[in-house]
């Protein structure tokens, strides 16, 4: 089969673990005869030296056209000026908007041998299998008025947290599905006990449960969502919740697999249904993490998130299921062989540099 791929490395370490990902993609091309047809274009900080925005019209036209976009990362020290107009969030921030990509799917599991990475115990990580899925294009982020001024009594500033009962349906959807493709136990998170939007939020929830009898529905509050996910994480199946609370709890929940290097997510305008001739969401994938200015350029990036992005793509967006675990596995295989880049390294023993882990991951790939 052959697949139109829009490749956007970013910034910082976003093309060096980018070029790892792509040369996988590249291997299942060769062992699945399959053609990815790459085009690569420039978002983020980079956009902004050379075109003066952080998403060219051009790197749109060209995501939006091809089956799925891979990206990198985004920012850095040279563009954090607060008075800056122009922002490389932007980047990522216009390309949800232009490509409707309301869903955000961030599945969190711990490697066996990697345990010893994470700040929480072991026994606290074991059976660790969860999926977070953040709404991204509404809530505050989003919300009118969103402003700040000045008065005589001093500064002052507004934000508005707003969601449409569709947009919240079609979020806990996404939920409720992967929940019934999963172990079926979906939390809901929100803050009914303070917000509007959280009241509307619980109420649609319980509507759409309706439609989904074989899943148990809970609900909890955003801090004790925040409480469970370190005291007990397991507990979890999928969990569903608004996009500043899924912004937080998700970076909460990266903190348990030790490193953001290890952590995948996609950006989907739906969840895919049927099998390879089904309906194919529009989708970006990339790793959790951001460009690591304090890593660019000396090879300690792992590649792994990226890497593992690129098996999301081949799954959700191409419909290449065996092809995604063929990928998965090579990771895995990587992994309990004892391969660690710095970051998850134990101390005193050896690491692979970027490119080593990239190729030693890509070698597994069968
Ligand atoms: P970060 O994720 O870039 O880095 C946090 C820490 O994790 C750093 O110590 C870094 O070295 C380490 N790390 C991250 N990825 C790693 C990898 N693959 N391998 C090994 N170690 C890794 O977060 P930050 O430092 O808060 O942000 C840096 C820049 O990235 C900022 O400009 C921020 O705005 C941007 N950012 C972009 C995105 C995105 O593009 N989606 C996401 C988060 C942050």
């Amino acid at each position: 089969m052959r697949f139109a791929i829009a490749v956007l490395p970013g910034d910082g370490i976003g093309p060096e673990v980018t070029q790892e990902a792509v040369r996988a993609l590249e291997r299942v091309g060769q062992r699945y005869g399959h053609t990815f047809d790459l085009s690569y274009a420039p978002v983020g900080g980079n956009a902004i030296d050379r075109y003066g925005t952080a998403l060219p019209e051009e790197t749109l036209q060209i995501a939006r056209g091809a089956d799925a976009v891979l990206f990198g990362a985004v920012g850095g020290p040279k563009w954090d000026d607060p008075k800056a107009t122009v922002r490389p969030e932007d980047g990522i921030l216009g390309l949800r908007r232009g490509l409707g990509l309301y869903a955000n799917l961030r599945p969190v599991k711990i490697h066996p041998n990697l345990m010893y990475a994470s700040p929480i115990k072991p026994q606290v990580l074991a059976n660790v299998d969860l999926v977070v899925v953040r709404e991204l294009t509404g809530g505050i982020y989003f919300g009118r008025p969103k402003r700040r001024w000045s008065t005589s009594r001093g500064r002052r500033g507004v934000d508005t947290m707003k969601y449409t009962e569709q947009e919240v349906r079609r979020i806990l959807r996404v939920g409720f599905e992967l929940a019934r493709r999963r172990r079926k136990h979906l939390t809901s998170v929100d803050k009914a006990n303070v917000l509007e939007t959280s009241r509307l939020w619980r109420e649609v929830a319980v509507e759409v449960a309706q439609e989904y009898p074989d899943v148990t529905l809970e609900h909890l509050l955003v801090d004790t969502a925040a409480m469970q996910l370190v005291r007990s994480p397991s507990r979890f199946d999928v969990i569903v919740t608004e996009n500043l609370f899924g912004d937080i709890l998700t970076d909460e929940a990266a903190v348990l697999a030790g490193s953001m290097g290890m952590l995948p997510s996609a950006s989907l305008a739906g969840l895919p249904v049927g099998g390879k001739a089904g309906r194919r969401p529009k989708g970006l994938y990339e790793p959790i993490h951001g460009s690591a200015p304090d890593i660019v350029g000396q090879g300690k990036a792992n590649p792994v998130a990226a890497i593992l992005s690129a098996a999301f793509l081949l799954r959700y967006s191409l419909g290449l299921e065996q092809e995604a675990q063929a990928v998965e596995q090579a990771v895995d295989a990587t992994l309990v062989q004892g391969h660690r880049t710095p970051d998850i390294a134990e101390e005193g023993r050896p690491v692979l540099s970027t490119r080593e882990m990239g190729a030693a991951i890509i070698e597994r790939i069968q």
